[in-house]
């Protein structure tokens, strides 16, 4: 029996990247799990490779339209949420000089209002004690020079989560915040020129990115009784980078 056993599980930006490997890992240890992303044909491949348990549903986080949409299936299918992680994010390279306020609004979006209500518009599902997961990143702590707008985003992210947690009110709910490092995906390679991700790995005390499915374990012991006390805290997978 897997540590997640019948739990419902919700995971925004879930049809590729670190969303789809948290998904795979949720599934593998027996929960249901709705999937929400914007691209269709990406949420019928995950629900085609995964089969029972999983239902792929299309939402762009920045539209409450979209999220209230997303919950009235979750509600209708599954009646609860057990564990929520808002992982949808955008990240686009822009120094101070050259960002656009188009790409703040993306990013801003995405990353900080979507991840906000996703949460608040789930309240009315979460089941007690229920576990909630935001994906951070290590640039809100370590900034770097091209992507100081997406470290705003996510350190926005460390903040809300304190804050949500002063209010997870008796156990009700806790809520945490995962941070990846440089992680393999599609998202990362779409960012970063290929020479620099090639070098990056030398930058990291365990010299190499992350793989997804190492983001994924560290967000399946968040969602676990494993971590029942586990709350308002910021947990970093990174290889040391930030830390050190
Ligand atoms: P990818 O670009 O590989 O995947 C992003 C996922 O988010 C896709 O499923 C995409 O699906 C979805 N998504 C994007 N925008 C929206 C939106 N508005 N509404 C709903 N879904 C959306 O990214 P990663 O897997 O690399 O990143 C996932 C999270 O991890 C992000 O929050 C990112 O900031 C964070 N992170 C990533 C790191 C890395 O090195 N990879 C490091 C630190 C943090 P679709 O296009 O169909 O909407």
């Amino acid at each position: 029996m897997g540590v997640l056993q019948d739990k419902v599980a919700v995971i925004t930006g879930a049809n590729a990247g670190i969303g789809l490997a948290i998904a795979r890992a949720y599934h593998a240890e027996g929960a249901r799990v709705f999937v929400a992303g914007r691209r269709q044909a990406e949420l019928d491949a995950v629900e085609a490779e995964l089969g029972a348990r999983v239902t792929g549903v299309r939402c762009d986080v920045g539209r409450l339209s979209d999220l209230d949409g997303l919950y009235a299936t979750v509600g209708e299918r599954a009646g609860r949420i057990d564990v929520l992680v808002a992982n949808a994010g955008i990240g686009i390279s822009a120094s101070l000089g050259k960002i656009t306020e188009e790409q703040f609004d993306a990013m801003f979006t995405t990353n900080v209002k979507g991840s906000l209500f996703t949460v608040q518009k789930a309240l009315p599902l979460l089941s007690r004690g229920a576990s909630i997961i935001l994906t951070g990143s290590t640039a809100a702590t370590r900034p770097q020079s091209d992507l100081p707008v997406y470290g705003a985003t996510k350190a926005a992210i460390r903040n809300l989560v304190r804050g949500f947690a002063h209010g997870a009110g008796a156990g009700q709910y806790r809520i945490n915040v995962l941070s990846p490092g440089g992680t393999r995906t599609q998202g990362l390679i779409d960012l970063v020129p290929a020479d620099q991700l090639a070098a990056a790995g030398a930058t990291i005390p365990l010299g190499r990115l992350a793989e997804p499915e190492e983001i994924a374990a560290a967000a399946v012991f968040l969602a676990s009784d494993a971590s029942s006390y586990v709350n308002g805290s910021d947990l970093a997978v990174d290889g040391g980078f930030a830390q050190v």
